[in-house]
C-alpha cells in the first residue's frame, strides 16, 4: 500500500499541474488567448474508416460482449500480419496481446518482469510515468544520462548494467525529445545486452515503448527495435497514430525468438488478469480489426514541427531538432527550468519543465496543437526571449 502511495505521488507532476492551470486560465480569459503546449494529446482527426468501423461495430449484436483476456484472435492476427509485412518479424497472433494502451502494456511488462529489487534501466530524458510502473512493481529505476545532443550514452548504459538488470526501456521516437534511435545505436545496444546476458546467464530484455512509431518526419520509418534484438517486447498504442487516446487500446508483441518465450507469454497474460484489466475495450477491438496499419493524417505534426522549430530558433532559443513524435525540447536559458516555465505563464505560454522527464534545464513543448496556435504564439515567445536576453537570429 505504502509503495503504491509513493509511486502514485510521482504522477502528480508539473505537467498535470500546468494543464490544470491552463484549463482554469482558458476559462478565465478565453481558450484562444492561452498557448497551451503542455499536453501530448493528438489533434489530427480520427481517420474516417476508423470512425465508420466504430459506428458499424455498435450495430453488431456482439458489440458489447467480452473478449478473451489476451484480445480477439482476429485483431491479434491483423496486428501480427501488419508487423510482419512492415518489419519481417515472423510474428504469430499468439505473440500479440491486446492491452489498454502503451501505459497498460508497460504496467503489464513491469509487473511481469520485475521482482522486488530488480533493476530497470531508463534512458534520460524519459516519459514521466515509467518510474510509476517500475516502482509500482517493486523495481528500481536506474537512470542513464544522455550525451550532450540528447542521444543515448551507450557507454554509460553498459556501465549501469548489473546482475539485477531485468530490462532496458527504450522509447523511439522519444517523448520528450523527438529523437529516433538510429540503426547503429540499436545494433550496439543489442550487442551490449547480448554480452550482459551471456555474462550473467540470463536474458536482459529490451522493452520498446513505441506509441509514436508512425510519427516520423524525415524518413519513411524508424529502425525496428525488435529486428535488432530478439529479447524484445514491443509496447504499442493506437492513441497517437489513430488519435484515440481515450479509447485505451494498444498491444504487446513478443519476439518469436525471445528467451523463455512460452513462459513469458503466459505470464504477461496472467499479469493483465491479476491487475484486473481483464481485456482491452471490446468495442475498440472489434472496430480496429479492419483498421490496423492505418494512420490519421499526421502531416499537421510535420508542419507544426517545421514552423515551431524555425520560429523558436530564429528567436534565439536553443532547440533539439525533433525527428519524430510531436514534442520540441528546448534548452532553458537559465538553470531553473521551472522558474522559466513560471515566467512563460506571464505571456500565457504553457511549457513543461523537464524535471518531470528526469533532467534539469529544458522545457518540453507539445506541438500537437492547431498550427494557428503556433503562429499566434510568436509575439509571446518573442517577449519571453527578450526578457531573458536571447539573441534573435537575422532572417
Ligand atoms: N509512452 C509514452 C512515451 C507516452 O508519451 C505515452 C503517452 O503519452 C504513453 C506511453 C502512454 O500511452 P497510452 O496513453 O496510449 O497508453
Amino acid at each position: 500500500m505504502k509503495q503504491n502511495y509513493v509511486a502514485w505521488g510521482r504522477v502528480k507532476n508539473c505537467m498535470r499541474e500546468l494543464t490544470a492551470y491552463g484549463n482554469a486560465r482558458k476559462a478565465e480569459i478565453g481558450a484562444d488567448r492561452v498557448f497551451d503546449f503542455s499536453l501530448g494529446s493528438p489533434s489530427a482527426p480520427v481517420p474516417k474508416p476508423v470512425w465508420e468501423a466504430m459506428r458499424q461495430t455498435l450495430q453488431r449484436p456482439d458489440a458489447h460482449e467480452k473478449t478473451p483476456p489476451e484480445g480477439l484472435c482476429e485483431l491479434r492476427a491483423a496486428v501480427a500480419e501488419d508487423l510482419n509485412r512492415r518489419f519481417a518479424l515472423g510474428l504469430d497472433a499468439d505473440e500479440i496481446q491486446i492491452v489498454t494502451g502503451a501505459a497498460g502494456g508497460l504496467a503489464v511488462c513491469c509487473q511481469t518482469l520485475l521482482h522486488p529489487g530488480d533493476e530497470a534501466i531508463v534512458l534520460v530524458p524519459y516519459f514521466t510515468e515509467y518510474r510509476v510502473f517500475i516502482e509500482g512493481a517493486g523495481g528500481v529505476t536506474v537512470e542513464v544520462p544522455p550525451q550532450a545532443d540528447m542521444q543515448p550514452d551507450l557507454d554509460a548504459l553498459e556501465a549501469s548494467l548489473t546482475e539485477k538488470t531485468r530490462f532496458v526501456l527504450v522509447n523511439t521516437p522519444n517523448n520528450p525529445t523527438g529523437a529516433i534511435l538510429s540503426a547503429e545505436s540499436l545494433a550496439r545496444l543489442a550487442d551490449i545486452l547480448h554480452r550482459a546476458g551471456e555474462r550473467w546467464g540470463k536474458p536482459v530484455y529490451l522493452v520498446s515503448d513505441e506509441p509514436y512509431r508512425e510519427l516520423v518526419y524525415d524518413t519513411d520509418a524508424i529502425p525496428c527495435v525488435m529486428s535488432a534484438y530478439e529479447n524484445t517486447i514491443i509496447c504499442y498504442s493506437f492513441s497517437k497514430s489513430l488519435s484515440l487516446p481515450g479509447e485505451r487500446i494498444g498491444y504487446l508483441a513478443v519476439n518469436p525468438g525471445c528467451a523463455d518465450h512460452d513462459a513469458l507469454l503466459a505470464s504477461l497474460r496472467e499479469t493483465a488478469l491479476r491487475l484486473g484489466y481483464r481485456a482491452a475495450p471490446a468495442m475498440m477491438q472489434r472496430a480496429l480489426i479492419s483498421c490496423v496499419g492505418m494512420t490519421a493524417d499526421l502531416s499537421i505534426y510535420r508542419e507544426n514541427r517545421d514552423l515551431l522549430y524555425s520560429m523558436l530558433t530564429s528567436l534565439g532559443y536553443d532547440c533539439i531538432y525533433p525527428e519524430g513524435a510531436f514534442y520540441l525540447f528546448v534548452k532553458a536559458p537559465v538553470e531553473d527550468a521551472k522558474a522559466f516555465s513560471d515566467s512563460a505563464k506571464k505571456y500565457e505560454l504553457l511549457l513543461v519543465p523537464s524535471d518531470d522527464f528526469g533532467i534539469r534545464g529544458y522545457l518540453r513543448l507539445a506541438y500537437c496543437v492547431p498550427t494557428e496556435t503556433i503562429r499566434r504564439s510568436k509575439p509571446a515567445f518573442r517577449a519571453l526571449a527578450e526578457e531573458y536576453g536571447l539573441e534573435a537570429k537575422p532572417c
